[in-house]
């Protein structure tokens, strides 16, 4: 009987673990899957000290379709509505979907706990996980890439799924270059607690220097609110509030945020980046393919990261199953090419529309309060323009 083709996923974070979970589903008889993560994390205790992804309505279609969604909805809070609103102007807009109003805007789920369930189900697709070891050498023999190990392992691919993260060493050592674009914001990111009611609003304020974002978090009650924050800023800001005992820095978020969501009463650790945005300049080469952030690293404002890889993984899987119909699969650089024409105008759209959303705060103050007021108006009064900001949202392109 013929071997199987051998796929290796570098990297486990959501998004490589999604592509190997759902492959060894679709094609666990057909391919030999094996996924390298260099550390997991652990799961989250009940802590304020968690990170989390806000997922689209279209990415739970997509995940709904996949036999993934009933797991995934166990741990995720539904988001009913979006409010946006601006620091110190009257603008403001409740944001929901008029066509469907029985279906939240979208759901946000524990990192950590979305990782654990796409583990578990690589392990009862028999995906071989190997943890503990990263990938420290990439070369290529006359045909196939071999991947070395920190122990020194050699592992012998036909397709391989470079999903390492934003500063990808393997896309570096395949000296694909990847546009970058200097920060202007800083984030810091972590949860709190308040003793508002738990109505299933995300919160967006727009403040003079980036957005700032409440998602209400899985496992709030008993007047204990969670929430995953990301609050957007310029370095010197973010530098002056991440050095901030946890009262003073709770008074500041209160004020900048003011008290729709109830009085914050804890704070979880920060933990603070830059917000650059990495584009690599290709997602293919010969028997490799770049999947999430070693492809697209883009600014959390309108969440899409995670959501953009979830699509990548659809045509991935395609892709799969197009090529393991052929006599080699694997072997053509123009038929693997098939993915990056069908991915770059998504990446394209998602990239140019949270860019412009961010860069609104980059602009003249005067300029940038007229036009968010504009906008915030806008929003409110023309139901297009809403249902525009609602689909993006919601991953409806
Ligand atoms: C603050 C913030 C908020 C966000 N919020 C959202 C949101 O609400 N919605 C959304 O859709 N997206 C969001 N995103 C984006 C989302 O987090 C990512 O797109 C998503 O986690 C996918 O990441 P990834 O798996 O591609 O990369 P990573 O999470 O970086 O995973 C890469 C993995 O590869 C491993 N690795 C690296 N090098 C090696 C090696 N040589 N060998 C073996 N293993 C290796 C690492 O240990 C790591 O686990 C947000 C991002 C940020 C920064």
């Amino acid at each position: 009987m013929a071997k199987c083709p051998e796929l290796i996923v570098v990297g486990g974070g959501l998004a490589g673990l999604l592509l190997a979970a759902h492959a060894g589903e679709r094609f666990g008889d057909l391919l030999n899957i094996t996924v390298i993560e260099r550390a997991l994390p652990k799961a989250p205790e009940a802590s304020l000290d968690t990170r989390a992804t806000a997922l689209s309505r279209g990415s739970k279609e997509l995940l709904e379709s996949w036999g993934f969604w009933a797991e995934v909805s166990t741990s995720a809070k539904a988001i009913e509505n979006i409010h946006v609103s601006r620091k110190s102007r009257f603008g403001s807009a409740l944001l929901q979907d008029d066509a469907a109003q029985n279906e939240p805007m979208g759901w946000v789920v524990e990192n950590a706990l979305l990782q654990a369930a796409l583990l578990a189900r690589c392990e009862a697709v028999a995906v071989d996980v190997i943890e503990g070891h990263e990938v420290v050498k990439f070369t290529t023999t006359s045909e196939r890439p071999v991947l070395t190990l920190d122990d020194e392992r050699q592992l012998v691919a036909d397709l391989v799924i470079i999903s390492d993260g934003a500063e990808s060493s393997l896309r570096n050592q395949l000296g694909i270059g990847a546009k970058r674009h200097a920060p202007s914001q800083f984030a810091i990111a972590f949860n709190c607690e308040t003793d508002g009611a738990d109505t299933g609003i995300a919160y967006e304020r727009f403040t003079n220097e980036g957005p700032l974002a409440f998602l209400p978090l899985p496992g709030s009650g008993d007047n204990k609110l969670r929430y995953n924050v990301i609050w957007c800023a310029h370095q010197a800001t973010q530098s002056r509030l991440l050095a901030l005992d946890d009262q003073d820095f709770i008074d500041e978020l209160q004020s900048m945020v003011g008290w729709r969501a109830g009085r914050v009463t804890k704070i979880g650790r920060r933990a603070g980046w830059p917000l650059s945005v990495v584009v690599s300049r290709e997602l293919v080469r010969s028997r490799c393919l770049l999947l999430g952030n070693s492809a697209h690293t883009v600014h959390p404002v309108a969440g899409q990261g995670f959501n953009l890889s979830v699509r990548d993984v659809g045509r991935l899987i395609a892709l799969l199953e197009a090529e393991l119909q052929t006599e080699s699969p694997f072997d053509s650089v123009a038929r693997l090419s098939d993915f990056e024409r069908a991915s770059l105008s998504d990446h394209e759209q998602t990239i140019a529309a949270t860019t412009l959303l961010s860069g609104l705060f980059d602009m003249p103050q005067p300029l940038i309060d007229s036009m968010s007021s504009m906008a915030l108006s806008a929003i409110d009064v023309l139901a297009p323009l809403r249902r525009g900001v609602a689909d993006f949202g919601m991953g409806r392109r």
